[in-house]
């Protein structure tokens, strides 16, 4: 059974259609990545998955229940954007009062020093960075111990280093059985984390797949081969292979130009003929060019 099911969800604000149409389900222990640029409807969508949004259509189950249901609150644990709490609270008490919520609480020491907030445990929530305050939210998101988490644009604000912290600290959570549902804008963080993606484009799924599914489903002829050949050899050589599409000569390198397991037949015909590729590089469609095929723009660009 599906950990969480939306279908054929929908909900406007007044005039906006936040979303327009989405369906996806998440399968339990799985990181599923909600991916799309800004305004899509990400947001809205996960908020009302969390139960905080009512729908204006469709259908959404979590664990089996409506995710109104409270409980459902001891489950499912969430940090979303923005997060606002008093300011004159330390980073201590509302690390207790929060696990205080919960019956089974994780660690939340150790939760803390995981997302680098163990020195600031006497700080007050007001006077913590952007980046702590972001980190506080995970944890807080995590404190409950719950089945799923869902996280709302975990990473913004974070420096290089802290986001990859937190991926690690992400992938340890999933490695305890937590489902994960996240929503994201950078690609390097859907590629690395997210076993399947959603990419939600004005209100809709425009795609849905691992990550390399999708540079493969949107990926045409886009991998270009670079090599020195050891000895001379005639362009039919490669141009007769189905994988290639064209080639290019410049100087004594060659570029290969095609699609599907390019290098492997590249590189095998050459074999047959005891010439060995130099300085041989290989450039693949990435997941931000299967982003801009399934959208029409980066995902930090606005769509209006
Ligand atoms: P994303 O998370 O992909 O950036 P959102 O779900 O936040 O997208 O927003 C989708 C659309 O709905 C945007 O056009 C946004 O301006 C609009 N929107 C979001 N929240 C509200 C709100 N509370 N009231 C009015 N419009 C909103």
């Amino acid at each position: 059974m599906p950990v969480i099911e939306v279908r054929n969800l929908s909900k406007r604000y007044g005039e906006t259609v936040a979303v327009r149409d989405v369906s996806f389900t998440v399968e339990a222990g799985e990181i599923f990545g909600i991916l799309g640029p800004n305004g899509a409807g990400k947001t809205t969508t996960v908020e009302c998955v969390a139960g905080l949004r009512s729908p204006d259509g469709g259908e959404i189950t979590v664990l089996g229940r409506s995710p109104r249901d409270p409980a459902l609150r001891k489950l499912v644990g969430v940090q979303l954007q923005e997060s606002e709490l008093q300011e004159k609270l330390t980073v201590r008490e509302v690390l207790e009062l929060y696990s205080a919520f919960y019956p089974q609480p994780a660690d939340w020491r150790g939760l803390a020093g995981d997302l680098g907030l163990g020195e600031k445990l006497n700080t007050y929530f007001g006077k913590l960075s952007g980046g702590q305050k972001q980190r506080l939210s995970i944890a807080l998101a995590l404190i409950g111990n719950p089945q799923i988490a869902i996280l709302d644009e975990l990473t913004t604000g974070l420096d290089p280093q802290a986001r990859r912290d937190t991926w690690e600290l992400i992938s340890g959570v999933r490695d305890r059985g937590v489902t994960l549902l996240l929503v994201t804008h950078f690609m390097e963080e859907a590629e690395r984390l997210c076993d399947r993606i959603a990419v939600i484009d004005r209100g809709e799924v425009v795609a849905l797949n691992t990550p390399a599914g999708l540079v493969e489903q949107t990926a045409t002829a886009d991998q270009t081969i670079r090599f020195r050949p050891s000895a001379p050899i005639e362009d039919e050589l490669l141009t007769s292979l189905p994988e290639v599409s064209r080639i290019n000569r410049h100087g004594d390198r060659i570029e290969v130009v095609g699609t599907g397991n390019l290098l492997h037949a590249v590189t095998s015909v050459l074999a047959s003929h005891g010439i060995v590729a130099v300085e041989l590089r290989l450039e693949q469609a990435t997941l931000d060019d299967a982003f801009v095929r399934l959208t029409g723009r980066t995902a930090e660009e606005s769509p209006r």
